[in-house]
């Protein structure tokens, strides 16, 4: 699955992990050529600490997708998300 494949990649820019040799690029190519996905965000709960990477149309984990960004459910709270860009 594609998407999968952007995720695990944004998932190694934010950690700084090391990347195989041109893995951003293909990510990239991924979304350039689905532009509907857009980009990938790192989703976090401040307070039980649940990290997802999720594309804007996505619910995962406790997180549930709001015109505003994400919510962690279980905690009631706001989460923190930040767009990764290739
Ligand atoms: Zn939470």
């Amino acid at each position: 699955m594609t998407r999968q494949i952007v995720r695990l990649t944004a998932g190694k820019v934010l950690r700084s992990d090391d990347l195989v040799a041109g893995e951003k690029e293909t990510a990239a190519g991924i979304l350039r050529a689905n532009p509907t996905f857009g980009n990938p965000h790192v989703v976090r709960c401040d307070w039980c600490r649940e990290t997802r990477t999720l594309f804007r149309d996505e619910n995962d984990g406790p997180f549930k997708l709001t015109p505003h960004g994400w919510r962690c459910e279980p905690c009631n709270s706001r989460a923190s998300s930040q767009e990764i860009k290739f």
